[in-house]
C-alpha cells in the first residue's frame, strides 16, 4: 500500500456522520449505557491527540491518545484501546476496572478513522473485551443506569 493510499479519504461527508451517528447507538447498546454519554464522549474525543496508530495489513488494530481531565487543570489521561482490550490511567479504569469514557472516546476516534480510511466503521463485534467486562453484572435497572452514568464521570 502506497502511502497516498493511507491517507486517502474513502468516505462522504454525509457517509461520515451517519457513521458516526451509527456507531454512537451501537456503543450505547452495547455497553448498556445512554446515548447522551456516547455524545458527551465524542465531545472529549474532540480534545484528545492520538499519540500512536497501530497499522497491521492496512487495519487499524489500536491506538493511543492523550486526553486532558475534564475537571482537573493540567491532568491528562492516557488511553490504549486496541483489539485485545484496553487500559486507561484514569480512576474508573484503573481502581474500578470500568469501560470509562475515555475509553469510549477513543473507540469513537478509532472508528472515525476507519471511516475515513475504508469508509467502513469499526467492527464492535472483533472488540470482544467490550462485552466480557459485562458478563459479571446483572441486568441493569434504571437505577444502575445511573451508576453507570456517574461512574463514567471522573472521580474528583
Ligand atoms: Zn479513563
Amino acid at each position: 500500500m502506497s502511502a497516498e493510499e493511507d491517507y486517502a479519504v474513502s468516505a462522504t461527508v454525509e457517509e461520515l456522520s451517519r457513521g458516526i451517528r451509527e456507531f454512537a447507538r451501537k456503543l450505547a447498546a452495547l455497553l448498556n449505557v445512554r446515548i447522551e454519554k456516547i455524545l458527551d464522549a465524542i465531545d472529549l474525543a474532540r480534545l484528545a491527540e492520538i499519540l500512536d496508530i497501530r497499522i497491521v495489513n492496512g487495519e487499524i488494530i489500536g491506538l493511543r491518545v492523550k486526553i486532558p481531565s475534564e475537571t482537573r487543570r493540567g491532568v491528562f489521561y492516557y488511553t490504549i484501546v486496541g483489539i485485545y482490550g484496553s487500559k486507561c490511567t484514569c480512576e474508573a479504569s484503573m481502581i474500578r476496572r470500568r469501560i470509562c469514557k475515555h475509553i469510549i472516546a477513543t473507540l469513537i476516534i478509532w472508528n472515525i478513522l476507519n471511516l475515513f480510511r475504508t469508509g467502513r466503521q469499526l467492527d464492535l463485534s472483533k472488540l470482544r473485551w467490550l462485552t466480557e467486562s459485562e458478563h459479571g453484572e446483572t441486568t441493569p435497572s434504571s437505577g444502575e443506569l445511573r451508576e453507570d452514568s456517574r461512574e463514567l464521570q471522573e472521580v474528583s
